[in-house]
């Protein structure tokens, strides 16, 4: 082994002792773990399970989404296949009657997972789509236990007082990217939308679920401003997508990544927020590909089944590939590992 790889194996194990005795990574260490070679990746990755495994052990906490409301939405992010202006060809429905939500929490439920994401396509929900997911959210509390994070957009403050008093456990309203890179991916909303909806969900009682897409043609300061400004809302949990380029949508035939800069990317999410639930969220197949186990060594969550309007691999070949890393589900209960 050459000096520069023993020493560059010491550096990160010296980074992840840094973090782990309460010294955060700074701006300029991440960016260098960003620009790291394909060579320090093992070295990285197990420096990076240090600080996983010291929060969160070996578990995995699993996550159902339900699509409750697809297409239809004025918004023109470029990422997203219901937007107004993608012709993506998916499936177009309003809100999910109650029925419909209520086999998604059952099937929640039976997938392990503790929470259940109720995610609602458009710029935010009119009153009458609070109330009814209030209503349905007060029957799953009831029949099934689970945790609930809703995702319904823009929210005005006395929509999320409804939702936090019918028991919605977590909104989620992801920053996406830096509030620099916003208006290449999204006009018709600002970034600074997207944190007042934060704050409104925080001033209600609720936990914040809130993350980021990579592979947008973001900079590296794009993804560093990102991740600390997650930092500065305290969110509980941060969903990191790395683009699925959708044919249809501005964004489709974008292939900025490879899966060592995905892994690189959640062990930055890892080192900086080593306490936080990290989820490999969208597209972990298309993106990882034949490293998506590894992802684990950084993350501690992922989505079991399908994505909004993309599949996931099955819920069997997830629970393999934990049971495979030797890692274990956390089944029921709300609390979070530490
Ligand atoms: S991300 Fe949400 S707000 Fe943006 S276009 Fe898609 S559904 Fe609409």
């Amino acid at each position: 082994m050459s000096s520069i790889e023993t020493t560059t194996q010491l550096q990160w194990h010296e980074v992840a002792q840094q973090v782990l005795s309460g010294n955060a990574l700074t701006r300029e260490q991440g960016l260098e773990l960003l620009q790291s070679s394909d060579s320090e990746l093992l070295d990285l990755l197990a420096a990076t399970f240090l600080v996983r495994r010291t929060y969160f052990g070996r578990t995995v906490q699993l996550y159902y989404l339900k699509n409750a409301k697809s297409g239809l939405c004025p918004e023109d992010c470029g990422y997203c296949s219901q937007s107004i202006v993608s012709d993506a060809p998916i499936e177009k429905y309003t809100i999910a009657n109650e029925r419909v939500l209520m086999e998604g929490a059952a099937k929640a439920a039976s997938s392990q997972a503790r929470t259940y994401c109720i995610v609602a396509s458009g710029r935010g929900p009119t009153d009458r789509e609070v109330d009814h997911v209030c209503r349905v959210v007060e029957k799953i509390k009831a029949d099934h236990g689970l945790h609930i994070c809703a995702c319904l957009g823009l929210l005005k403050p006395d929509q999320a007082q409804r939702l936090a008093d019918a028991g919605v456990d977590r909104i989620n309203h992801n920053l996406n990217t830096s509030r620099r890179y916003y208006e290449e991916i999204c006009t018709t909303h600002t970034y600074q939308d997207r944190i007042d909806t934060l704050e409104v969900a925080q001033k209600a009682g609720m936990e914040l679920c809130s993350g980021l897409i990579v592979g947008m043609g973001e900079t590296h300061d794009d993804i560093l401003d990102t991740v600390f400004e997650l930092h500065a809302l305290n969110v509980k949990s941060i969903p990191v997508n790395f683009l699925h380029s959708i044919d249809g949508t501005p964004l489709e035939k974008r292939e900025d990544l490879d899966p060592r800069q995905c892994l690189r990317i959640l062990c930055l999410l890892r080192l900086v927020h080593p306490a936080t639930e990290i989820r490999i969220a969208g597209g972990r197949e298309v993106n990882l590909r034949s490293m998506q186990a590894m992802g684990l060594y950084a993350a501690n969550s992922i989505f079991v089944s399908d994505y909004l309007t993309t599949k996931g691999q099955s819920a069997e070949d997830d629970f393999s590939m934990i049971e495979d890393l030797g890692f274990e589900v956390i089944i029921g209960g709300h609390e979070m590992a530490s």
